[in-house]
């Protein structure tokens, strides 16, 4: 599965991996994680359509595990492909593994989000999964910060 949304977005999201329904589907967030995601992607005045979303993860990986390294370095050049293509001026990194793989770290997402990074031409936002958030709501405050956040950034661009 390759991504979903608007090639000329400012704004770009990437997730872990999709999951059953997002394979049955073809389309990336559109179980109950992704029904979140719309949400805080409405919370800012933007829409799934004006956006671009995609995962580091092309293919379901098997019972949902956590996906291997090399399933990593596989499937990672067509994520930054697609960020070279795109060219979003702000990525959000969903959860630890986006955050994570694409910062080259090994860090908590905790200790990951709330700073803001440059990163391929763009800003990257590490900001908590909405899979997290759902079994989390408390850390929903943290996530309408990270928003806000992207919202003035977006405001700023020439
Ligand atoms: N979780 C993800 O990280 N990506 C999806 O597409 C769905 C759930």
């Amino acid at each position: 599965m390759f991504g979903v949304g608007n090639p000329e977005a400012d704004l770009m999201f990437v997730g872990e991996a999709p999951g059953r329904e997002e394979d049955v589907k073809g389309i990336p967030f559109v179980g109950r994680a992704g029904q979140l995601l719309t949400k805080v992607i409405e919370s800012i005045g933007a829409s799934r359509d004006s956006v671009y979303i995609a995962n580091v993860i092309k293919c379901r990986p098997p019972k949902n595990r956590n996906p291997e390294p090399d399933e990593v370095s596989t499937c990672e050049p067509f994520l930054l492909a697609q960020i070279d293509a795109i060219q979003p001026k702000v990525i959000v990194a969903l959860g630890a593994f986006a955050a994570r793989t694409l910062l080259q770290s090994d860090a908590p997402i905790s200790r990951l989000r709330g700073r803001e990074y440059a990163y391929r031409g763009a800003t990257l936002i590490p900001t908590f999964h909405p899979a997290y958030l759902l079994r989390n709501p408390e850390s929903k405050r943290e996530v309408w910060e990270d928003m806000k956040r992207v919202r003035s950034l977006l405001a700023e661009l020439p």
